[in-house]
């Protein structure tokens, strides 16, 4: 050691001092954090200044939930923890729908809150917004930890990364006690306490047994069909996909925020052929998918005769497997690994997928485009879902790499299918639970990740709730254009009360609203259009321009069906009905 004959104890500290703040701004600077979404408050007010100070890019919204689906969809986006900073109590509480949000879809997050005093709050002497988190969040997240001393910031950090991001990704919540920010400590030592996570997520090879045994299952197949999930999107593992399809001459279904991963204009892609493959097919593959309601849990009349499908399955978690249906052949793995493996092992003279059968998916394919073309042209004013769509859809086939968040009922299930995507993670929406509110911080993070445009397609009463972030937007001027679908309710905007109160019916909102005086209120563009050129000219002059747009686009009220595509989700009642 150069220390100029001090003793040790003297070389090892300096006699500067740190605390809690830098501690925690240092720790997360080392790992590459680059910017937290989040609210501020009591106790981390200061916290957020000083990372600002420091050169972390802090974003502070109107509410905790939407700061938190940002940091959600950040983590979906990068592969790196979004991170997500609140207050104590209710604001931790905002932003835990997010972090819940974000383990349900397998989305690395860290949800950072400041808390109360732990001597008070653990004898419940009533403490400012009094709450212990630390139990609260555990059930509802992949991992849980407290900081209670400043030398113990650097390993509590790299915890809560590694345990977000390694494995199957999922949200982590991180206690910081208010009192623990103003701990100091000797400079020196500190630096020495932080830890630079290696190798996060480290790459997971499968077995060669399974690999082997999932190619004779792929070789027995007559109709074999792969589907593409979001895990595969998130993976970044583009090329292998790639191969992997073509090697194989698989016709292959992305499931929604995996569309894009390969164009859906691709030879191969059933995603219009979408009930013949489910029916029909014999063998599935499935990249980063679950078989969860979304898919009918792999059984069921969607699926044909019972028993008649094989399962492969590729996933980071072994517990995914037989989670619903039995899986042939396992491949427990991430995906890039396991499909550069499989893609290995079928090799050159692999024969490809049975032409009859890709044949007859692309006949059933290109006879629905077919049927459905006609019906995106319509100018209709007000406008149907298909005409207000069709528009869209051409924005984003002219500009493949803006960025579409979509969300609503009948606005997401008509776009999800209208509306191509050319690129891998283009498309963000409401992920596994089919939640509403998860627009406009979907939209605040991917401009601020990517920097490149965004279309938020929103129904009228999804974009209620994270409305408010269209302030959020002007204020860091964000390239974001949202286009509000106004049908003057949810589901439809003409349900009457018929029960002989004054009070509307549950479903409707006040008739004709002006969403776009919102965007015009925080000094951003705010457009009315009534038809489909209208909408196509205000949406292209907001890519254009990148200006914060809001288009309130008047949507038939008769237009929509209930629930859109899940009705048959929603119990009705029959007795009540006189
Ligand atoms: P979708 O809704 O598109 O079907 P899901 O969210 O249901 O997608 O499934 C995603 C799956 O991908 C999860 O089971 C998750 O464990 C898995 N996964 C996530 N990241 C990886 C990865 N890097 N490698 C392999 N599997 C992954
Ligand atoms: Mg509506």
């Amino acid at each position: 050691m150069a220390d100029g004959g001090k003793t040790n104890v003297e070389a090892e500290t300096s006699g500067n001092l740190t605390d809690g703040f830098h501690l925690l701004i240092d720790a997360l600077k080392l790992n590459d954090v680059e910017t937290i979404y989040g609210v501020p408050g009591i106790p981390i007010t200061d916290f957020g200044r000083m990372a600002q100070a420091a050169g972390l890019r802090v974003l502070s919204f109107r509410h905790e939930q939407n700061a938190g689906n940002a940091a959600a969809i950040a983590g979906f986006l990068t592969k790196k923890p979004g991170i997500c900073l609140t207050v104590s109590a209710p604001g931790f509480l905002n932003g835990l729908t997010a972090l819940a949000h974000a383990t349900t879809n397998c989305w690395p997050m860290i949800l950072i809150s400041g808390s109360s005093e732990r001597e008070i709050v653990d004898l419940m002497q009533g403490d400012y917004e009094e709450m212990d988190q630390l139990a609260i969040a555990k059930p509802l997240c992949k991992a849980a930890y407290r900081i209670l001393h400043a030398q113990d910031i650097g390993i509590g950090v790299a915890r809560a990364i590694r345990a977000a991001v390694s494995g199957r990704p999922g949200g982590v919540y991180l206690d910081i006690p208010g009192n623990l920010l103003g701990q100091v400590m000797d400079e020196v030592e500190g630096a020495k306490s932080l830890v630079k996570v290696i190798d996060a997520a480290p790459a997971q090879i499968p077995a060669p047994d399974a690999v082997d045994r999932a190619i004779d299952v792929i070789k027995s197949a007559k109709k074999p069909l792969i589907i593409l999930g979001k895990g595969a999107a998130y993976a970044q593992a583009d090329d292998a996909v790639r191969a992997f399809v073509e090697t194989s001459g698989i016709p292959y279904l992305p499931m929604s925020m995996a569309k894009g991963l390969l164009p859906d204009t691709h030879d191969l892609s059933a995603g219009p052929a979408r009930s013949l493959v489910l029916k029909e097919s014999d063998v599935v593959i499935m990249v980063g998918a679950r078989l969860n309601w979304l898919l009918s849990h792999g059984k069921g009349k969607q699926w044909g005769e019972p028993g008649s499908t094989k399962f492969v399955q590729i996933d980071i978690e072994p517990r995914e497997m037989d989670s619903n249906v039995e899986i042939a052949a396992p491949l427990v793995g991430d995906i890039g690994s396991v499909l550069t493996a499989l893609t290995d092992a079928m090799g050159k003279n692999f024969p490809k997928a049975p032409t009859e059968w890709v044949d007859a998916v692309k006949a059933k394919k290109d006879a629905n485009i077919a049927k459905m073309a006609p019906t995106l042209q319509n100018n209709a004013s007000p406008m149907n879902y298909a005409g207000a769509l069709g528009a869209l859809r051409t924005i984003i086939k002219e500009r493949p790499d803006a960025i579409l968040v979509n969300e609503g009922a009948n606005t997401l299930d008509f776009a999800r299918s209208i509306i191509d995507m050319y690129k891998p993670r283009k498309r963000l929406d409401v992920g596994t639970w089919g939640v509403m509110g998860v627009g406009m911080g979907s939209a605040i993070a991917a401009a601020v990740e990517t920097g490149l445009p965004v279309l938020a397609v929103e129904g009228d009463s999804a974009f209620g709730f994270s409305g408010m972030e269209v302030e959020t937007i002007c204020r860091y001027n964000l390239p974001v254009c949202i286009v509000v679908f106004n049908n003057n309710g949810i589901y439809r905007g003409t349900d009457v009360n018929t029960n002989g109160t004054d009070d509307p019916a549950t479903t409707v909102f006040v008739e004709n609203s002006r969403y776009d005086q919102m965007m015009a209120a925080f000094g951003g563009v705010g457009v009315q259009a009534e038809n489909p050129d209208e909408l196509a000219r205000a949406v292209n002059a907001a890519m254009d321009s990148g200006k914060p747009t809001l288009i309130n686009a008047i949507i038939d009220p008769k237009a929509g069906k209930e629930s859109g595509n899940i009705g048959s989700l929603n119990p009705v009642s029959v007795v009540s009905k006189k």
